[in-house]
């Protein structure tokens, strides 16, 4: 029997941590830290996250602001929405939700927001200042992986960690972050020759790739700690009832909403192996929001002298 590592309670709690510096500096005379949400569009999955993010941010005391942009905005627009959000004092995160309607420059839009207000770590410059050892903004999946696994006392230096992805938004800066806790860090891609074999070397095994239920039981060492990093929403009914075999509940579940969010582990096959595995959902997602408000305190306490 493993260990689930549970995201929601470990996010929910730092979450309350949040909240409770935000009163201190609050009732000290301080105003509220700001996180400003772009979102271009109306993807009704970029909705759904924008709208917990923002929930988040309220409750936890923030001073939260959705701007909401036509879908057909030009570059221009987003660009000086970023730029006059970059000059509010009262604004300490800038967030652009991704992936953004096609056409518009995402790489060139984030390069216009202020590094010191880059609360997602996707700015070239804390991209940078991550591999660099220089304080600056970490990508939130990644942040709140590092945070899960230490608070569960995960032991991670001199472990032996294997990445799978090599995104900027998670693999990447996912190896950085166990590189700097001292794990030895091997990072797979779809190029990576006889992946099975590397990943059954790993004491950790992070999967973030996008596959739904790729990673089985031959690619986990018995032991292993596992972290299901990827969200797939399954509506192939043939590949649900093949992921979801000898478990009625899950298949019922499925039938009735017609579709089903599933990671990039075998959760089932793999869960009996691993000393300790994260659930999909409840696992990492819940961690991502809460380290977006965890970046977003830190550089109000930088912008407030705080720190
Ligand atoms: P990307 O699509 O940007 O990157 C996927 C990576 O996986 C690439 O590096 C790709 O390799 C690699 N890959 C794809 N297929 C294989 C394969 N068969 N074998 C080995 N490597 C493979 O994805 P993201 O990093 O943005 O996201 C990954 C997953 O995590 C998604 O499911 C996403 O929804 C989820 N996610 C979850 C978050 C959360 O809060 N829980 C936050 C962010 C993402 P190559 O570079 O060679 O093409």
């Amino acid at each position: 029997m493993s260990v689930r590592l549970d995201g929601k309670r470990v996010g929910d709690e730092i979450r309350g941590e949040i909240a409770a510096e935000v009163a201190r500096g609050t009732a000290a005379g301080h105003r509220p830290p700001g996180l400003a949400v772009i979102l271009v569009g109306d993807d009704p999955a970029s909705r759904v996250y924008v709208g917990s993010k923002g929930r988040a941010a309220a409750e936890a005391g923030f001073a939260e602001m959705t701007v909401k942009l036509a879908g057909d905005s030009s570059a221009a627009e987003v660009a000086a929405t970023i730029a006059r959000l970059n000059r509010e004092e009262a604004v300490d995160g800038i967030l652009v939700q991704l992936p953004l309607p096609g056409g518009l420059p995402e790489r060139e839009l984030v390069l216009g927001i202020d590094p010191d207000k880059d609360v997602d770590g996707l700015h070239p410059m804390n991209a940078g200042r991550l591999w660099s050892d220089e304080a600056g903004f970490v990508p939130c999946t990644p942040a709140g992986i590092v945070e899960l696994l230490e608070r569960y006392s995960v032991p991670l230096a001199g472990s032996r960690a294997v990445i799978v992805g090599r995104s900027r938004l998670v693999g990447k800066p996912m190896a950085a972050l166990l590189l700097r806790e001292n794990c030895t860090v091997t990072l797979c891609h779809s190029r990576t020759r006889d992946l099975a074999g590397e990943c059954r070397r790993a004491d950790i095994l992070v999967g973030a790739i996008g596959r739904p239920a790729f990673f089985g039981p031959e690619h986990v060492r018995e032991g292993a700690v596992v972290v299901d990093v990827g969200i797939n929403r399954v509506e192939d009914r043939e590949l649900a009832e093949r992921i979801f075999a000898g478990q009625p509940r899950k298949m019922r579940a499925f039938e009735k909403n017609g579709s089903a969010l599933v990671g990039d582990v075998d959760y089932a096959r793999v869960e009996p192996l691993a000393a300790a595995i994260t659930p999909v959902p409840g696992g990492v997602g819940p961690l991502t929001v809460a380290m977006l408000l965890a970046n977003t305190l830190l550089s109000w306490q930088r912008r407030e002298g705080l720190a």
